[in-house]
């Protein structure tokens, strides 16, 4: 029977350090991480969001500004917010939440976030450097929080085969490069993968970003992997579920991580870590 990895718990054990850094800050130099929270129309699920990532940036200390604009502003004036919030000194992180409205191209104003300020980790520059294995660059939050749940238990990826199952910009693909990064063997498995059960099968650590409930059928692991599930889907009954069909997963599964209470809270707690390394950085190269 698996054992459950607890991201809330995790997530609560770094947010606290996050908090003694900031005091800290506070402290010696009078200042708090500024996050600048860009949202626009009226959806119920994005206001929720942020409003949650607001409420843990307070209890970390981090001040945020939220900027709720109506699903008609055009383009070039989101754009034009953008522009201040790069120019604001007190601002060190900026989050679009997403998604923008469809006559909004969303890749134009990620790119237009500044990169040293880009604590969602996507623009094509830290991308880059990610892609690199170079030092610095803000990396994106749920990957970042993969890595940190599988350190929370000791999983170590070198010589290990990575199978991760999704490739979008956001979790998929630079997941995968992160597990490069500490030495694993990875496959990437997508839509069009020929045999998905087979390379299932095959991961001694498992990374499912798929978006479709239970797609991922437990007898499919291998015996004594360690599951990683990021999905998250809403079924009719209004319960969220993962990708990995969790009860039969347990039982081939050494570790897993639930829905929820897994990757979600390592999203959330990665971009207060990134928005105070954001905050960081800005006073290395002040002084
Ligand atoms: P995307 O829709 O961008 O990507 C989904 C990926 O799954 C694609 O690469 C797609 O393949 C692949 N896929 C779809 N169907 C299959 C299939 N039948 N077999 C194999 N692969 C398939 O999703 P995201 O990466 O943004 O998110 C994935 C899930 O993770 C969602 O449920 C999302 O809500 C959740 N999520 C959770 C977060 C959290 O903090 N808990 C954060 C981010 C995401 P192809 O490329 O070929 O189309």
């Amino acid at each position: 029977m698996a054992m459950i990895i607890d991201g809330r718990a995790v997530a609560r054990e770094i947010q606290k350090q996050i908090k003694e850094e900031i005091d800290g800050l506070k402290r010696r130099w009078g200042m708090a991480p500024g996050l600048g929270v860009v949202l626009v129309g009226d959806d119920p699920a994005s206001h929720l969001y942020v409003r949650n990532k607001e409420k843990m940036c307070k209890d970390v200390g981090i001040r945020s500004e939220e900027h709720l604009l109506p699903a008609s502003v055009s383009e070039r004036e989101l754009l034009a917010l953008i522009h201040n919030l790069n120019r604001n000194k007190e601002i060190h992180g900026i989050l679009v939440q997403l998604p923008l409205p469809a006559h909004i191209r969303s890749n134009k104003v990620l790119d237009a976030v500044l990169p040293q300020k880009d604590v969602d980790g996507f623009h094509p520059y830290n991308q880059g450097l990610l892609l690199q294995g170079a030092e610095g660059g803000l990396r994106p939050c749920t990957p970042l929080g993969i890595m940190k749940l599988l350190d929370s238990i000791g999983c170590d990826p070198k010589g290990k085969n990575a199978v991760v199952v999704g490739r979008s910009n956001i979790v998929g693909k630079p997941v995968a490069v992160m597990l490069l990064e500490r030495h694993a063997t990875v496959t990437v498995c997508h839509s069009r993968t020929a045999q998905l059960k087979d390379e299932v099968g095959r991961g001694d650590i498992l990374v499912v970003a798929i978006g479709k409930a239970g797609l991922v059928r437990g007898d499919w692991i291998k015996p004594g992997a360690v599951v990683i599930d990021v999905g998250s889907n809403r079924l009719p009954s209004g319960k969220f579920v993962g990708d990995v069909e969790f009860e039969s997963a347990k039982d081939k599964a050494s570790w897993i991580s639930p829905v929820p209470g897994g990757v979600g809270p390592m999203t959330i707690c990665m971009l207060l870590f990134n928005t105070l390394r954001a905050a960081k950085e800005s006073l290395q190269r002040e002084s």
